[in-house]
């Protein structure tokens, strides 16, 4: 059986460093989900179309790490015929061998409820705004207002809302390093190898 890894978190938290950095070490393969409803949302025309004729093209445009496809995803993930046309290419990539490590926002909740580890990454707004102002170049204010903005709507949306799994265990990454964010959550995954 497959091992996996379940991360969720809100915008900018350091979940995608860590998913990847997890992925790297146990030798797993890493699916970035954002970029599934990032494709959706800047494709244009009927969104649940869009869902449902992905293609690797459409994953592979250039303009999807973007604020305004951020912006543009959490709109249609909104959507629950949305969601529904990506689980299937979800559960797909979480069947591989040797497992896998899959980030979102209902990871650990819908998709992979059964995931071996279930980690919920979070950090202050401040410190997520400033982190993705220096990635993207942007104005910190502004990005501030654009993650809370998004954050706010997918909390609040009826279909898979960002939340913790209850069996989630929390990382913090506010005051921590890159490096101490992964030590971390290494730890908490071999914990969770030698005690399955
Ligand atoms: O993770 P990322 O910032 O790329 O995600 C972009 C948007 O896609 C999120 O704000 C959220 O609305 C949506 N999303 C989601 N479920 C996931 C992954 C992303 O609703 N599993």
């Amino acid at each position: 059986m497959p091992f996996i890894i379940a991360i969720d978190g809100p915008a900018a938290s350091g979940k995608g460093t860590i998913a990847r950095a997890l992925a790297g070490h146990f030798g797993f393969h890493h699916l970035d989900t954002g970029l599934l409803y990032r494709a959706t949302g800047v494709r244009g025309g009927d969104p649940v179309i869009a869902a449902r004729t992905l293609s690797a093209d459409d994953l592979a445009r250039p303009d999807l790490r973007s604020a305004e496809a951020g912006q543009a995803a959490s709109r249609v993930a909104a959507i629950p015929e949305v969601r529904a046309a990506l689980v299937d290419f979800q559960h797909r990539f979480a069947a591989q061998e040797p497992g896998a490590v899959l980030d979102g926002r209902d990871i650990g909740t819908v998709i992979c409820p059964d995931a071996q580890v279930k980690l919920y990454v979070v950090a202050s707004d401040r410190v997520r705004a400033a982190r993705r102002a220096a990635e993207l170049g942007a104005d910190p204010a502004r990005m501030l207002t654009e993650l809370q903005d998004r954050d706010r709507r997918d909390s609040e949306r009826a279909t898979a809302p960002l939340r913790p799994a209850p069996d989630a265990v929390v990382i913090d990454t506010s005051d921590m390093a890159i490096d101490q964010a992964v030590a971390t959550a290494i730890g908490t995954v071999e914990r969770a190898r030698e005690a399955g």
